[in-house]
């Protein structure tokens, strides 16, 4: 076969095969071109379906299909889904290379934050063991079974650690925390974006007096791009991030990342492994490598950058609607969880006769239709953020290009027809 030089490869648009560590010689880069693009004209199937899509100025929500992915993530799993390849060598290189740029012990690409929960549960339950494996969730004889967590954190997940058979120690503050652990405490559940008394480093250093695993659900929490490794330095043994939210990989995909003997008891315990806990919660190998560059696109973005493009996306939005009657704007950033610039606009429902509510649901039925923002009107949608009956909450970070002025001419619409 005729070698080809690294140059005319790259030329030639076979980056991909070089950094998988393919044997380039494998590959001509001819066929590799061939192969990144697609010749066939894409059928729109939501179209075909019937299924409208929306102008996203929610946020990441899961039932919203939380983000879209960027051009280079989707073209990476285009090219990654023509070829077939061992799941288990794609799970253990891109671990090993997520590690590597994540600055933590080892990796592992699951089919979501949930899925890491469980997996990560069922790596402190079982600790690779094969009997345990088959036995949880079910047959808890001999195993540990008790984490503790704050009462505070209890929260919407619960039922992915409940999945290994365990059950819930809740604790409000540090002695009672310190006099929780017993001969069968597996875990110490921390939930980032939650409140509560006891601080991360007390939560570490506690648990790691008794040998106890600490677990951190840090599933919405980036950006900042440095929560990506700094809870595993903080000491956290596990902690999980979504794939599709903040990172914008492919939704179904999230990063359990911890401690390397953990990391391996949790893949045992995971698909394509049969007759595991996780064997439903496959990641196919398009989203395994489709969180891997969405990784590499997330580390080279710019944190100050990503908060300026979204204050002026709010900025935009803002100034359409600042001199309707009573109408007063803010720009708010969660503390931890979706902390980015949101636009809060509320006003006097004296003045303007609208409820946030039929806010939100004149913007989803009008064309375009548009999300607005689930705590608009409402309770919080998640934690950190406002709500309330006559405030509209705009998530303006998914929003694509020019998108914000639709939804700022839309809002103003809505507004003014209820204004007196
Ligand atoms: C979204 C979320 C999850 C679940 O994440 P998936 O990737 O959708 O499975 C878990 N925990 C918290 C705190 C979340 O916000």
């Amino acid at each position: 076969m005729r070698r080809v030089s690294r140059r005319t490869l790259l030329r030639n648009g076979a980056q991909a095969a070089l950094a998988s560590g393919v044997v380039l010689s494998q590959i001509p880069a001819l066929e590799t071109r061939a192969l990144a693009k697609s010749s066939f004209p894409a059928v729109d199937y939501y179209a075909k379906l019937g299924v409208t899509p929306f102008i996203n100025a929610a946020g990441t929500y899961t039932t919203l299909s939380a983000s879209t992915m960027p051009d280079e993530v989707q073209a990476a799993i285009a090219l990654a889904s023509r070829r077939p390849v061992h799941l288990n060598e794609l799970l253990d290189a891109s671990g090993a290379y997520l590690a590597k740029r994540l600055r933590c012990e080892a990796a592992l690409v699951t089919s979501g934050a949930a899925a890491a929960l469980v997996l990560g549960t069922a790596a402190c339950v079982t600790l690779g063991n094969e009997q345990s494996i088959l036995a949880i969730p079910t047959d808890m004889a001999g195993l540990k079974n008790e984490v503790i967590v704050q009462k505070s954190h209890r929260y919407d997940y619960d039922h992915a650690l409940r999945n290994c058979g365990i059950r819930f120690v809740d604790v409000e503050t540090l002695e009672e925390y310190e006099q929780a652990f017993t001969d069968r405490t597996v875990m110490a559940h921390f939930f980032n974006a939650g409140e509560g008394k006891i601080s991360r480093e007390d939560w570490v250093r506690v648990a790691h007096q008794h040998k106890v695993p600490c677990f951190n659900d840090a599933a919405a929490d980036v950006p900042p791009i440095s929560n990506l490794w700094n809870y595993t330095q903080m000491g956290f043994d596990l902690v999980t991030f979504s794939g599709g939210k903040g990172l914008r990989g492919p939704q179904c995909t999230g990063l359990l990342l911890g401690r390397k003997e953990l990391i391996e008891a949790a893949k045992k315990n995971n698909s394509p492994n049969s007759n595991t806990v996780g064997r439903g919660m496959k990641v196919a190998k398009e989203e395994i490598v489709g969180l891997v560059a969405a990784v590499d696109w997330f580390l080279s973005q710019d944190d100050a950058a990503m908060e300026a493009e979204y204050r002026q996306r709010a900025d935009r939005i803002a100034k359409r609607v600042s001199d309707l009657p009573t109408v007063q704007t803010q720009i708010f950033i969660p503390e931890v969880a979706n902390h980015v610039p949101h636009l809060l606009v509320s006003y006097d429902q004296n003045r303007i006769k609208i409820t946030g509510r039929e806010v939100m649901h004149k913007m989803r039925v009008g064309t375009p239709r548009i999300e607005l923002n689930p705590s608009t009107g409402g309770a919080p949608a998640s934690a950190g953020l406002p709500g309330g009956p006559s405030t509209i909450v705009v998530g303006v970070w998914m929003l694509q290009p020019g998108e914000d002025t639709i939804v700022a001419k839309r809002l103003r619409e809505v507004l003014q027809e209820a204004a007196e």
